[in-house]
């Protein structure tokens, strides 16, 4: 490994490591679901899961998840190959979400929306099927940060995503250990290792441009008062990324 891939690696991980942590997100026996789209955020999550998983003072499983939802083109082979030749548990399901997803295409608003829900109905469906006792996604700390604008602008909250999450119906408990780890170096990282991503608009759907813009906003902040994003994510940690204290984050 290269010295800078290295000096990144050791980065990523002191971070997730700390998330973890701090959150109590992963307990002895836990079985650790990781739902991998062929982004470089999965790929890296995958692999800072895999070194921790070896180094730390708690046994915990590991299942990697594709999931196929017959977006035009997708290459379904790519994640699998990639998986097996790692040796990492996986699975794949397959449905035909686009089918649905296609169908309400002139409501460009609500496209998106759609496909998550039914993307992440799938998700935890496989996870109570697995027995999964975590859910793993890969957002990170930019992800948080900007969701908390997100929804501040144009929800009138300030709820951010939470590291650490019970569904609702407490099927499912879900985390995020990339939620001290910066975009930035995820995608330096994911440079450094050639993963085999997949694109992400093979939809050819345009995402709604409120994230970009948040995204703006916080660049130009950041020019005029440097690291401001690590004082907000502090702020949102010490405000359990404002999910109200009635919701407990420690299942
Ligand atoms: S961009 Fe395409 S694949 Fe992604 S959520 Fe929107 S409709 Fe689904």
């Amino acid at each position: 490994m290269k010295d800078r891939e290295r000096v990144l690696k050791r980065k990523l991980l002191r971070g997730a490591g700390q998330a973890i942590a701090d959150f109590g997100m992963i307990r002895e026996g836990d079985r650790v679901m990781i739902c991998l789209s062929g982004g470089k955020d999965g790929y890296v999550l995958l692999d800072l899961l895999l070194d921790l998983q070896r180094r730390a003072p708690v046994r915990f499983e590991l299942l990697a998840v594709n999931l196929d939802q017959h977006l035009p083109g997708f290459p379904g082979e790519v994640i699998p190959r990639y998986l097996a030749a790692l040796g990492v548990p996986f699975r794949v399901v397959r449905k035909d979400t686009w089918s649905i997803v296609k169908r309400t295409l002139d409501e460009t608003e609500t496209v998106c929306a759609l496909c998550s829900r039914l993307r992440r109905g799938i998700l935890y469906n496989t996870a109570v099927e697995e027995g999964c006792t975590r859910i793993a996604l890969g957002h990170h700390a930019d992800d948080l940060v900007q969701t908390f604008f997100l929804n501040l602008f144009f929800e009138g909250t300030t709820r951010s995503l939470p590291p650490l999450w019970r569904t609702g119906d407490g099927r499912n408990t879900v985390i995020r250990p990339l939620a001290y780890c910066w975009e930035s170096d995820v995608a330096a990282y994911a440079a450094l290792r050639d993963y085999p991503i997949i694109p992400n608009n093979l939809c050819g759907i345009t995402k709604p441009l409120e994230r970009r813009r948040m995204r703006d906003l916080l660049d130009g902040l950041e020019r005029e008062i440097p690291n401001v994003r690590h004082s907000i994510l502090a702020a949102l940690a010490k405000d359990r990324f404002g999910v109200p204290p009635e919701e407990p984050l420690d299942p």
